[in-house]
């Protein structure tokens, strides 16, 4: 059986509608003007910190090692810095296997302690940010989907601080097939090489699956030197024209709400259950997808109405 790879907004998403999460897989991804807006404000924000080099990705190794080198920049620039943006993670729950990247990282001063034995710790906070085309407050059910979100990725840096993700969880997540590959095997392509700039009689020992095996230890070890994750979890949201905060959530890192949520998403990923759709106290939803006509329980909603 092939593992189960999923994005943490793909896992939030099913707080919102399973049923939509289920449509595009079968129709694809909707593009809107907001998604593009969105996207491209999260990119400005990603090169206010870091610099974008543009790579040609023609093998799973090639994903596999862009992501890794992503992680071992980030990570190095929140040392520096204290603050990261656009940092993947890879973590497992249960038997899943979940790749994601976090908006923000940044690090701050704790109290903790009462009375004179006050003392403020370092640590690393996680700030989702979301960006909005209007400038109300998100509803209570956008939160809630929001909140998973930002508890998946917190849930997740913290299992690679905790040292839980392994080298093989990166093999496996990407489809690099280590039977089939021996460790000097190339397992980046030529192309995306010349784009990283490796020189021609390097590139026998840079893109073999021991030199990638080789970064990605090296990138774990960066991560479990992390300082501690607060438990309080940022998520901001934006307005798109304006850029203007419209609200914030501040909220701490759930773990029964967490777990429970996280094993009820992959009952539907294990095929042990059908999707779910909204049900009628929140068919207010419905008004507002892009699955509106594809939808099994609208076309059931017709049918009753016959
Ligand atoms: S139309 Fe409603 S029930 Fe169907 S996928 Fe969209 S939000 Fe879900």
């Amino acid at each position: 059986m092939s593992p189960i790879v999923l994005g943490p907004s793909t896992i939030a998403s099913q707080f919102w509608c399973e049923m939509a999460v289920d449509l595009r897989r079968e129709y694809g991804e909707v593009k809107t003007p907001e998604k593009e807006i969105g996207s491209e404000i999260h990119k400005d924000r990603f090169l206010e910190v870091l610099e974008e080099i543009i790579v040609e990705i023609k093998t799973p190794g090639d994903k596999l090692h862009s992501n890794v080198h992503n992680m071992s920049v980030g990570l190095e620039l929140y040392q520096k810095e204290g603050l990261t943006r656009e940092l993947p993670i890879l973590f497992k729950f249960d038997s899943a296997l979940i790749m994601g990247i976090i908006d923000e990282i940044k690090e701050i001063k704790e109290v903790e302690g009462i009375g004179n034995k006050k003392k403020a710790h370092e640590k690393t906070q996680v700030v989702e940010m979301k960006t909005r085309k209007s400038l109300n407050p998100p509803s209570p059910q956008q939160i809630i989907r929001d909140k998973m979100q930002g508890m998946i990725y917190w849930y997740g840096l913290k299992s690679m601080i905790d040292k839980k993700t392994e080298m093989g969880d990166f093999w496996t997540a990407y489809g690099v097939d280590l039977v089939e590959n021996d460790f000097n095997d190339l397992i980046l392509s030529e192309q995306y090489m010349k784009s990283l700039e490796i020189k021609e009689n390097a590139q026998k020992e840079y893109g073999t699956l021991l030199s990638i095996g080789s970064i990605i230890d090296k990138t774990l070890k960066e991560a479990t030197k992390l300082p501690e994750l607060s438990e309080t979890i940022e998520i901001i949201y934006i307005h798109q024209k304006t850029l203007q905060e419209v609200h914030r959530e501040r909220y701490k890192f759930d773990e029964r709400f967490f777990t429970r949520g996280m094993r009820w998403a992959l009952e539907y990923w294990s095929g042990k259950r059908e999707p779910t759709s909204v049900g009628e106290a929140n068919n207010w939803k419905c008004d507002f997808c892009s699955y509106y006509t594809v939808c099994p329980a609208i076309h059931k909603k017709w049918r009753q109405g016959d």
